[in-house]
């Protein structure tokens, strides 16, 4: 694929005018109270435009409507081939669109173009056709019964579905609950999050376009404490599903238990611990994909491999390799197509990743490179790739998710040490693992609380496998046909013959 220079991406970057109302019923719209929120780009702190800020009088509007379209049966009951139809079109029309939503998506949070255009947007595209692929190919089920009796097992959608969303992949996360909640039949309510509301924003048209009907897709910017607390509130929502920090999740259970017991589903935080052990088979991949681990992304990544755990015997070769590999990853101009390492997504951000960075320095943790914030000139928010050495896992930098490219170096002695520093966490979203040895690799793969676990690897995988966390990294799954579970409602119906 040919990228545009940045020249040409700062030409267009100064040419757009993003939307930014919300989407309520059809149509764009101003918050009922008139209120708006500024967007500001990470990069250089130009405010890309004043976007609606929603409450519960907007929350209610759009639940209305999503109620309405889905009572009225013209998506939640069409048959699953005429979904699948739209669902394909709006695929197509993302990657028609692609350029125009990796810029606003690197305008609003940061990241290299390169990675909004390889990366978020073709992924997020990925998802809506892979649902909309998957939903007529899907059968319910005929119990096993008695002769005289027919037991009908059968999915029906839930009804309407409030999606709140991070930050981090902003269209990319969202779409992993549109997908299958679309497919599935239900009306959502998207409410992205108030550091990247554009591509939600966009899509929204896009999917009108492509024959969704009026209401079955409502997109709700705002805070989190006014329109993602309403939602979460609201008595006439079935479903809340989420994607953001543990912290603002346990919140929303509460919600739920406050409200009408809502069903919740929970893709929250990580420390994912990436384990090298001496038998590794290639020692400069694992360290490619060490630094990579923490690097992409600016580190802003759930599953970042954020605690590297390596054995003491072949620690000495090690470092070198990794040092040099995250040379790599040193932050640039985000619409430079060279650039591996954008902005973070805001000041609040940087004051916390530098933050862990003075308490590894204060609980004593050896620095080994980065550690600063840097083109502080561009007017953005940049920070070095940071790795301590020396961490030990009780260590703040080493339980707490830092959420920024800070590497914790941990050493082991051995594979049931190594076992018991990985797992000692609040967190179980994903974990690596390095080793030539194949009855290893299984034993330990087995023995991590770790909701994806990579072997000779970091951060596989595609749509076909089920993706969310043990333990305070969430509940039920993204991706894969595992997610339609979130999104309909088990029925048994029994027929006396
Ligand atoms: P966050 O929890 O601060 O915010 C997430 C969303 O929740 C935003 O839309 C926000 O507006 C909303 N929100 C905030 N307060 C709310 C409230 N009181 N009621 C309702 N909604 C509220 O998280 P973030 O900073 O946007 O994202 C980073 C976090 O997301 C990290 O912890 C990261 O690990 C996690 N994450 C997890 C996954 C996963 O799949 N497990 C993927 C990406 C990111």
């Amino acid at each position: 694929m040919t990228i545009a220079t940045r020249n040409e991406w700062e030409q267009r970057a100064a040419r757009l005018s993003p939307a930014t109302q919300a989407f309520i019923d059809g149509e764009y719209r101003d918050a009922a109270s008139g209120a708006t929120f500024e967007c500001i780009s990470p990069i250089d702190g130009r405010v890309l435009g004043q976007i609606a800020s929603c409450d519960e009088a907007d929350a209610d509007l759009a639940v209305r409507s999503a109620r309405q379209v889905f009572e009225a049966g013209t998506w939640s009951r069409r048959a699953p081939a005429e979904r699948k139809a739209v669902l394909l079109g709006l695929a197509a029309l993302m990657e028609e669109h692609a350029e125009e939503l990796a810029l606003l998506e690197t305008l609003d949070m940061g990241k290299p173009i390169s990675d909004a255009l390889t990366v978020d947007i073709p992924g997020a595209a990925r998802a809506i056709r892979w649902y909309g692929e998957a939903i007529d190919k899907v059968y319910d089920e005929i119990a096993a019964t008695a002769h005289d009796q027919l037991g009908l097992v059968t999915r029906e959608p839930i009804g309407v579905v409030a999606a709140i969303v991070p930050w981090n992949f902003p269209l990319l996360m969202a779409c992993w609950k549109l997908g299958p909640a679309l497919a599935a039949g239900n009306s959502v309510i998207l409410k992205p999050s108030e550091k990247s509301p554009l591509t939600a924003i966009r899509l929204a048209q896009l999917a009108l376009e492509a024959g969704l009907p009026k209401g079955v897709l409502n997109v709700l910017p705002g805070l989190g404490h006014t329109a993602g607390k309403a939602l979460a509130l609201h008595m006439d929502v079935d479903t809340l599903v989420f994607t953001g920090s543990t912290r603002i999740a346990k919140q929303l259970m509460v919600y739920a238990g406050q409200s009408n017991m809502k069903r919740v589903w929970l893709e929250a935080g990580g420390k994912s611990p990436h384990i090298v052990f001496a038998d590794a088979p290639d020692l400069k991949a694992a360290a490619e994909a060490a630094a990579s681990a923490i690097a992409f992304n600016q580190g802003e990544v759930c599953t970042a491999g954020s605690r590297l755990l390596i054995e003491r015997s072949i620690k000495d070769r090690f470092m070198p390799l990794l040092v040099e590999a995250l040379g790599q990853w040193q932050p640039g101009h985000p619409l430079d197509p060279a650039t591996r390492v954008g902005a973070l997504v805001d000041n609040q951000q940087l004051e916390t990743v530098l933050g862990y960075i003075q308490a590894g320095h204060d609980q004593g943790a050896a620095l080994v490179c980065g550690g600063q914030r840097v083109m502080e000139d561009s007017g953005g928010v940049f920070v070095q790739p940071t790795i301590f050495d020396g961490v030990d896992n009780a260590m703040t930098i080493a339980q707490e998710e830092i959420f920024g490219p800070v590497l914790s170096v941990i050493t082991f002695d051995t594979p049931d040490e190594a076992i018991q520093i990985a797992n000692d966490s609040p967190f179980g979203l994903a974990a690596g693992v390095w080793t030539a040895d194949l009855s290893r690799a299984h034993l330990t793969a087995k023995a991590l609380c770790a909701g994806s676990v990579w072997v000779n690897q970091y951060d596989g995988g595609d749509m076909t496998a089920p993706f969310g966390g043990f333990k305070q990294s969430g509940n039920g799954r993204d991706k894969s046909l595992h997610a339609l579970d979130k999104y309909t409602e088990l029925k048994a119906t029994w027929i006396k013959l």
